[in-house]
């Protein structure tokens, strides 16, 4: 397998190129519209072809390429059943793997962030998504969010895992890249060590989180797969715009 872990630095998401080195199929989970140009010349260098684009949940905090690259590079658009979007190619669910080659990706639906949310378990990691970060998770106060559905389905989905399974998670603020489930089963300071439900609830209940400045625009643009809004105010208009530079977190 070939594994390419990639940052968009304005919306800090991890984009995960995932590719079988025998059939040079690939398969891009949470791509970015801004990076999107930066995706394409990846594969064109790897000499892969881009078989689909894969979310793990409706973002609010960035727009998809799935839809532009569909239309570039002729890619199907997986994105989970439950979410039922009319432009999903293939609709994805928990207990039907994705297999792509010598690639195998086992959907985890893993609700809480949003209540479509999944994780998707491959060889000896997971792409967590925003259901677990590293010391930290998805916020739970939009998009049918529950604090009671993330802790379940950390507790029962992922930290049943295996306890050296690789965690790489959906965005990262301050430049970590991977941990482990036994890492965040120890340390994770919401859902780790002893932290009962009542006391997540109560820890997500308390995060005052600032109004998500994107949200408004980037939930109806992925859920239709992918579409910058035509008129986006002018400090907005960079999750729109391609990327020059491509920092690596
Ligand atoms: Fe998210």
């Amino acid at each position: 397998m070939l594994f390419r872990q990639l940052f968009e630095p304005l919306s800090s998401t991890y984009t995960y190129l995932l590719a079988c080195e025998h059939t040079g199929q690939a398969i891009l989970v949470d791509p970015v519209v801004s990076a999107m140009d930066r995706d394409v010349a990846l594969l064109r260098e790897l000499g892969l072809r881009l078989a689909y684009t894969l979310d793990t949940h409706i973002h609010a905090d960035h727009i998809t390429s799935a839809l532009e690259l569909k239309r570039k590079l002729g890619s199907k658009i997986a994105a989970p059943a439950f979410d039922r979007l009319p432009c999903t190619d293939l609709p994805v669910e928990e207990g039907q793997a994705i297999e792509l080659g010598e690639l195998t990706l086992h959907p985890l639906h893993t609700p809480g962030h949003t209540d479509g949310h999944f994780a998707y378990r491959l060889e000896d990691r997971v792409l967590t998504g925003d259901a677990l970060l590293i010391d930290g998770c998805g916020r739970t106060d939009f998009q049918n969010g529950s604090a009671e559905d993330l802790y379940n389905s950390v507790h029962q989905k992922l930290f049943t895992l295996p306890e050296d399974t690789l965690v790489y998670p959906g965005h990262d603020y301050q430049n970590r890249r991977v941990s482990t489930i036994a890492q965040e089963k120890n340390r994770n300071p919401r859902l780790g060590g002893q932290i009962e439900l009542d006391e997540f609830k109560a820890i997500m209940a308390g995060l005052n989180l600032p109004y998500p400045k994107f949200i408004d625009h980037a939930v109806p643009g992925n859920r239709a797969c992918g579409v910058c809004p035509g008129h986006l105010p002018e400090e907005l208009q960079a999750y729109c715009q391609q990327i020059n530079e491509t920092p690596q977190g």
